[in-house]
């Protein structure tokens, strides 16, 4: 409650105005899950708001490495890795990434929101530029505005607009560095990789893609998008997080050994900061086995994608253009804010949980469904009706 100091009223005046655009929001409690199905303020949901993609989070393999790692190492890191020294298991993770995104080496933050700011005010400063990708996730234009580096954004997933922009820019600088999502968290579509790197090489630019949902949700092993399109490794930069399909929470960077022992020196999100802790850091790489052990569950993701894709395509009043190449993000747009916020109260009494997305998130407000492998076909049907009833009335 406000105590009437005047220092603060603004914050309810700016409350205010963000109540009336209908942009406010709150987290709920959700009382049973995680999973396919959970129960949110008492009410038993199908959840097609999670970014648990291979429903990890409750895998028996996660928890018994998470509960051993407790058992052996207690619950916190006691410090920064540089100064306390870290534990065995960073390293095995750190090991494992690489080996499984094909990578000389890799580092851990502990989120990856951490791994991007940290990153990029490493790798560049006032003398360089920045060309991002207009709808980059906020922790990608969070670290180049940090950073001091001239940034300009490019037109989604314009390769072209890049190409002109570097023309006319690239040798006024220093240092330039090429950001995007790899899957874009709010679209679902994905950055024209192929073209990124071919431009990065041509104008000494390093490039660095933010696969978040891309991890373990692409490709065959769920490397990401360079496997999607299977690309060399090379030496651009791969950042990632271990809190979405890998079921834990963190984040990495998978690229060269020169750039992983440069960020280890340079990077102030990971030097000024607590190591991950024993049991994310366990659940991590337990995950990262199990996925190289059974990779059916990322054919049986983009099973369940192409199922949803195919059913939103059949409803005909939705205007649903599928992309060529299906991450399982998929979106129906609304025309404004209120109208994403109705939808989604509509979905949510007839038993399915997905979020409106609104302005500032997104330019353009819509209901967002994130597919799950451990969705089952009824699941994903009972969206499909539940959306066909609200178009027809
Ligand atoms: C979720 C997300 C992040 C942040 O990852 P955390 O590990 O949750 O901090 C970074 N980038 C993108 C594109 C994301 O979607």
């Amino acid at each position: 409650m406000a105590t009437g100091s005047p220092a603060y009223t603004w914050l309810d005046d700016a409350l205010e105005t963000i109540h009336r655009a209908h942009w406010h929001r709150h987290p709920q409690s959700i009382t049973q899950g995680p999973g396919p199905e959970i129960e949110l303020e008492g009410q038993r949901l199908v959840n097609f708001a999670s970014n648990d993609y291979l429903g990890l989070t409750s895998h028996p393999d996660l928890k018994a490495a998470a509960i051993k790692a407790i058992a052996d190492w207690g619950t916190g890191s006691t410090g920064s890795r540089l100064l306390s020294g870290h534990r065995l298991l960073h390293k095995e993770l750190e090991q494992a990434i690489a080996q499984w995104k094909g990578t000389e080496a890799a580092l851990v933050f502990s989120s990856g929101y951490l791994a991007n700011l940290g990153t990029i005010t490493a790798l560049v400063g006032k003398r360089d530029l920045i060309l991002a990708d207009e709808y980059n996730h906020s922790s990608l234009k969070r670290g180049a505005q940090l950073s001091g580096a001239k940034v300009i954004n490019y037109g989604h997933g314009c390769p072209e607009v890049l190409t002109d922009l570097l023309v006319k820019h690239r040798d006024h600088h220093r240092r330039c560095l090429i950001l995007s999502d790899g899957v874009f968290s709010m679209d679902g579509d994905l950055c024209p990789l192929p073209q990124l790197v071919a431009i990065a090489e041509e104008f000494q630019s390093m490039l660095l893609v933010d696969d978040a949902h891309g991890t373990g949700t692409m490709g065959k092993m769920g490397t990401g998008c360079r496997e999607h399109f299977q690309l060399p490794v090379g030496d651009w930069i791969q950042v990632g997080t271990l809190s979405k399909a890998l079921g834990s929470l963190g984040g990495y960077v998978a690229g060269s050994a020169s750039l992983v022992d440069f960020l280890r020196n340079r990077a102030a999100t990971w030097i000024y900061t607590t190591g991950l802790s024993p049991a994310d850091t366990a659940a991590a790489l337990a995950a990262i086995e199990l996925i190289q052990r059974e990779p059916e569950r990322i054919a049986q993701l983009q099973l369940n994608v192409d199922y949803l894709a195919k059913g939103l395509e059949g409803l005909a009043k939705l205007n649903f253009r599928r992309s060529p190449i299906n991450s399982p993000i998929l979106w129906v747009g609304a025309t404004n804010p209120a109208m994403a916020l109705e939808m989604a109260k509509h979905l949510r009494e007839q038993g399915i949980f997905a979020p409106a997305i609104r302005p500032p998130t997104v330019p353009h407000s819509r209901l967002r469904f994130s597919v799950m492998a451990t969705h089952s076909p009824g699941h994903i049907d009972q969206l499909l009706e539940t959306l066909d009833r609200y178009y027809l009335d």
